[in-house]
């Protein structure tokens, strides 16, 4: 059999912990043996990132920018105990925060549906897709405890002197204030991704603020997005049989719980936050997870919303088996060869992913699975296999 041929290598960064052990189980047993596999290589564990003083993550960030699709292993984002553990010359900034903010983009999670793994939402058929925005808003607050009696006041001083003031509150007694910001540029950023990524899934787009009460603030959002949509993208949409609507996020929180799914809610930073770990755990698993970074650019970054799965990682190294479910980390893989094959005109790629997509679904399927979902299955009887085993099974199907 020939190996399917690439024609531009993937950004490929490698991580850390049991996440870094199945993304190599996956490069051999899954990849090599049927794609004449492509990739531009960045070691993103954290020795090397100490070794090179991240250097490596902002080359790796580069190169997504320049290649156009890149695909992540989990990475540790150190603190006080990982800098001892490692003998770290510091606390490196977290890798994703780092390529986010060079890359300017917006993260898409989305959950992978398997028979036998139920949503708790009975109705929800299809995926939800939640589109976070990642930059301002309380994430990058200034906050005052107000002692006691006093006013608080906004000023904005014009970089010609001109001024704006207005008062938050006349206080009688103690209480607390902030100040929020967010950037036209970084909003229409935000648009751009959702409207490319809708387009790009053939899915519905929904936005949602609470403009009836921030009637400057949010009301800049959704004024940003319909410019945008009106300029950009209306007609595409209305070609490819999609919409997009705004509403008020507590209507659209009462319309996803009675919806199918099968759309994309973008959501301000701090509802992104929240919902998006509600959809996840409503949907079953965060293993279950995919997450695609989609710069305004069109540059993509595909990786697993889990993190490094520590834990299962002390257990392997104290010699045990280890039941790690490899799934997102699969998707990661296949998300950006399925968009390395549309740029490039590669049917044959697109056509693998799809296949292996579809290999590790049935495997679940079939009754072999992973501990976390043999817990959670509804499937009677479920094999629990060890992460190995699990990627072998996929393996074989395939
Ligand atoms: P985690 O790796 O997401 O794991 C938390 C727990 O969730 C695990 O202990 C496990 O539960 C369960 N779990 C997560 N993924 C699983 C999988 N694939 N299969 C089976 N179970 C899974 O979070 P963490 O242990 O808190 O963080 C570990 C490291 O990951 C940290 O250093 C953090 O900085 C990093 N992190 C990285 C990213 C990223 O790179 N995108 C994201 C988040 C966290 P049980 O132990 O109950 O089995
Ligand atoms: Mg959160």
């Amino acid at each position: 059999m020939t190996k399917i041929q690439m024609k531009t290598p993937l950004v490929e960064m490698d991580g850390d912990e049991m996440t870094r052990i199945i993304w190599q189980l996956i490069k051999d047993e899954l990849l090599a043996p049927h794609i004449d596999l492509q990739t531009e290589y960045f070691d993103l564990g954290l020795a090397n990132r100490d070794a090179t003083d991240d250097q490596v993550t902002v080359d790796a960030a580069h190169a997504t920018k320049r290649l156009g699709v890149g695909v992540k292993c989990a990475t540790i984002t150190p603190n006080a105990a990982r800098v001892q553990e490692y003998g770290l010359k510091e606390m490196w900034k977290s890798p994703n925060g780092t390529i986010r903010a060079m890359l300017d983009g917006t993260v898409f999670r989305a959950p992978i549906l398997v028979k036998g793994i139920q949503p708790v939402v009975r109705n929800w058929e299809k995926p939800i897709t939640i589109a976070r925005h990642a930059y301002g808003d309380i994430y990058k607050n200034v906050e005052i405890v107000v002692p006691g009696a006093g006013k608080v006041e906004l000023v904005y001083t014009g970089a010609d002197g001109a001024e704006i003031r207005e008062l938050v509150h006349e206080f009688a007694g103690p209480g607390v204030a902030q100040g929020v910001h967010n950037l036209d540029s970084s909003i229409t950023s935000f648009a751009h991704s959702c409207f490319r990524y809708a387009l790009d899934t053939n899915q519905d787009l929904w936005f949602s603020t609470k403009d009836t009460i921030s009637k400057k603030y949010d009301h800049r959002f959704k004024d940003i997005f319909a410019e945008v949509y009106e300029a950009e993208y209306a007609d595409a949409f209305a070609q490819a049989g999609i919409q997009y609507f705004y509403t008020l996020i507590d209507d659209a929180v009462a319309r996803v719980m009675k919806a199918k799914g099968g759309f994309i809610w973008a959501c301000k930073n701090y509802d992104g936050d929240v919902m998006s770990d509600m959809v996840s755990s409503a949907f079953g698993s965060l293993a279950m997870m995919t997450s695609v970074l989609v710069s305004p650019a069109g540059v993509y970054e595909y990786e697993a919303a889990h993190g490094t799965v520590q834990r299962h990682y002390y257990k392997h190294l104290d010699g045990q088996p280890t039941s790690t479910n490899s799934v997102a980390t699969i998707f990661a893989w296949t998300g950006a060869l399925r968009k390395r094959g549309e740029l490039d005109g590669l049917c044959e790629l697109v056509a693998f992913a799809d296949r292996l997509e579809r290999a590790t679904l049935d495997t679940i399927e079939s009754g072999k699975m992973t501990g976390d979902l043999a817990r959670i299955t509804t499937i009677d009887n479920p094999v629990t296999l060890t992460t190995e085993e699990f990627i072998r099974a996929i393996a074989e199907r395939l």
